[in-house]
Parts: C-alpha cells; sequence; structure tokens
C-alpha cells in the first residue's frame, strides 16, 4: 500500500492511541457497576465512595426498597479503578456507620468540668460553637509578633480536618479557616 504523508500521519497517531491505551490497560467501552455478591431484587444499589480515608475505595451499597433505606448491604466495587472491588477492614464494615444501635443521633454537650453528657439541639450547639470561636479568635488575635512584625494570625485556635471532606470542602474550610488568622490547619488523612 502506497501512503501519502497524510495518511501515514493519520495511520500513526491512531495506532499510537490504541497502543497508549492498550498500554494502560484501558478498557474505552462503558462499564456497568454490579454488585460481584448479591443480586437482590429488593434493594436498590448505589455506587459511593468510602469516607474513612484519602485512597477513597469505591462501594457498591445497597438499600432496602421497603421505604425504609436501610442499608442491608455494603462491598467493595469491582469496577472503581481505585480498589478494584478490595476493601479493607474498617471499609468492609463501614455499614455500621449507619447500621449501629450505637450511633450517636442528636449533638452531645459536655460542660467545662461536667462528667456528664447532655443532649442539645442543632441549633444551640451550632450557636455556640460559632460564639466561642469569635470570642477566642477576638481574644487570641495577634497584628504583630514580639518584634514587632506585622503576622495578623490567630494563635488561639486549631483545626483538623476531616477526610470525610472532598477536595472542594477542604478547600472552601482552610480559606474560612485562614480568613481567621488561623496558622495550625492539619488534615486527618495526613496524620
Ligand atoms: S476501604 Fe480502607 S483503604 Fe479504602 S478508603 Fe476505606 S479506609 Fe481507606
Amino acid at each position: 500500500m502506497k501512503l501519502g504523508r497524510r495518511e501515514f500521519l493519520k495511520l500513526s497517531t491512531a495506532a499510537t492511541v490504541a497502543t497508549a491505551f492498550a498500554g494502560l490497560g484501558f478498557n474505552l467501552k462503558p462499564t456497568v457497576a454490579r454488585a460481584q455478591l448479591l443480586k437482590l431484587n429488593w434493594a436498590k444499589e448505589s455506587t459511593s465512595i468510602c469516607c474513612y480515608c484519602a485512597v477513597g475505595c469505591g462501594l457498591i451499597v445497597h438499600t432496602a426498597k421497603d421505604g425504609s433505606n436501610r442499608i442491608i448491604n455494603v462491598e467493595g466495587d469491582p469496577d472503581h479503578p481505585i480498589n478494584e472491588g478490595a476493601l479493607c477492614a474498617k471499609g468492609a464494615a463501614i455499614s455500621q456507620l449507619a447500621e449501629n444501635k450505637n450511633r450517636i443521633t442528636a449533638p452531645l454537650y459536655r460542660a467545662p468540668y461536667s462528667d456528664k453528657w447532655e443532649e442539645k439541639s442543632w441549633e444551640w450547639m451550632l450557636n455556640t460553637i460559632a460564639r466561642r470561636i469569635k470570642d477566642t479568635r477576638d481574644k487570641t488575635f495577634a497584628r504583630v509578633n514580639s518584634k514587632g512584625q506585622t503576622v495578623n494570625r490567630c494563635d488561639g485556635l486549631a483545626s483538623v480536618g476531616s477526610a470525610a471532606l472532598d477536595n472542594e470542602e477542604c478547600w472552601i474550610y482552610q480559606a474560612f479557616l485562614r480568613s481567621l488568622g488561623l496558622v495550625y490547619i492539619e488534615h486527618q488523612a495526613r496524620i
């Protein structure tokens, strides 16, 4: 076959793309998420991400179709590129986050020096947290350090973020903390 320059380039590009994807093990066909072990007519199947750590393993979650939306099974998603169906012990037991009689379902507050937890409303809890953050921030905000250099920082508060936050939520959260002047900012997934 005689090839002109244009045909040669087209063929080379197609061959390069095919080789690159084959080399990376990609299958460009759409994939379907399927539970490995269960085929339940009375359960709804949804995909999710494990919230425990920064690995971000894919999950298949089965919820009852009887109107209760209770979780009846969670397993690794075999079509997820990170874990390919595998889960560590924590991820494998993740249904217990939702289905657990010991789960705390209302905010609990322990006053300073008290040995008891009291149930509070979300409104009371959020207002109290906001009030205390504001008061501590105002009390411990430093405009200059001991050498008289401008620092504009708050030394009285620190934050440990959660691996349950995604990238965008973490970004918004740290922007909020920095707007208060915090410098001690850490993330649970790094610890
Ligand atoms: S299953 Fe285990 S490794 Fe995967 S995200 Fe959850 S905690 Fe991390």
